[in-house]
């Protein structure tokens, strides 16, 4: 069993915020939920904006941000666990999502939103978003609307 990420109410509405100010600028968003293993379940403590360059249907996150991230999470002894963007129209993982994945490890997160997420709210997050998982086998597999509890859900 892969473990639940926990976020509370407060880092979805973060997020939603960071989403939507991008989608004003008819940008995607991108944010990581940076959390702590704890057995069979992951709490997210952080809701981390990476600087990056993004248009209509891109973001690119480059090298010196990944270094910053990288001492975020030594600092504060944090893993990224789950990557969450927003997309123009529909929620889906595109191909360029695929391979430019910034986490790589198995059971890894990531989460689409649809819209730029200007019609989400926080009860509406997990409703709306696409929600993927990486595979053993190194693939983006689409988690199940009924699975998506399983994978990521409010902790409070
Ligand atoms: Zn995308």
């Amino acid at each position: 069993m892969s473990p639940t990420i926990l976020i509370p109410r407060l880092g979805i509405s973060q997020t939603i915020k960071v989403l939507q100010r991008s989608g004003q600028r008819r940008h995607e968003g991108i944010v990581f939920w940076l959390g702590r293993r704890a057995a069979d379940r992951i709490e997210i403590v952080e809701v981390y904006e990476p600087a990056h360059e993004a248009k209509a249907d891109f973001f690119h996150i480059p090298p010196h941000s990944m270094q910053d991230v990288q001492a975020e999470l030594r600092s504060k002894r944090l893993m990224i666990a789950a990557q969450v963007h927003s997309h123009p129209m529909e929620a889906f993982h595109s191909q360029a999502d695929d391979t430019w994945a910034v986490i790589r490890h198995v059971d890894a997160v990531s989460i689409v939103l649809p819209y730029f997420a200007s019609r989400t709210s926080v009860n509406t997050f997990f409703s709306e978003s696409a929600v993927f998982q990486l595979s053993s086998a190194n693939c983006w597999l689409q988690v199940p609307d009924h699975g998506k509890d399983l994978v990521c859900r409010m902790s409070q």
